[in-house]
């Protein structure tokens, strides 16, 4: 399997996104992602998921962050969108 660099990108989206890793670490996912479009679409749904997430809770006025289950059933609703 040649490493595209999705793998890495994907699974340190959230990281990045939620600004837990350092300039060295996002720098080369940043890139890819530009540069790769189905790593791109995941990040449009992710900075949603983000967005949306962040809305909730402060609209509930939730110290920490939802449930899993609701970050689930926001993910399934952006991908069917
Ligand atoms: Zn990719």
């Amino acid at each position: 399997m040649s490493d595209c660099g999705c793998e890495k990108a994907k699974a340190n989206l959230y990281e990045m996104l939620r600004g837990e890793l350092c300039a060295e670490e996002s720098a080369p996912i940043r890139e890819h992602i530009e540069q790769c479009p189905d790593c791109s679409d995941e990040q449009s749904v992710c900075i949603n998921l983000t967005e949306v997430v962040k809305r909730a809770c402060e609209d509930e006025r939730i110290s920490n962050c939802p449930p899993s289950e609701l970050r689930d059933a926001i993910l399934a609703g952006l991908r069917e969108a």
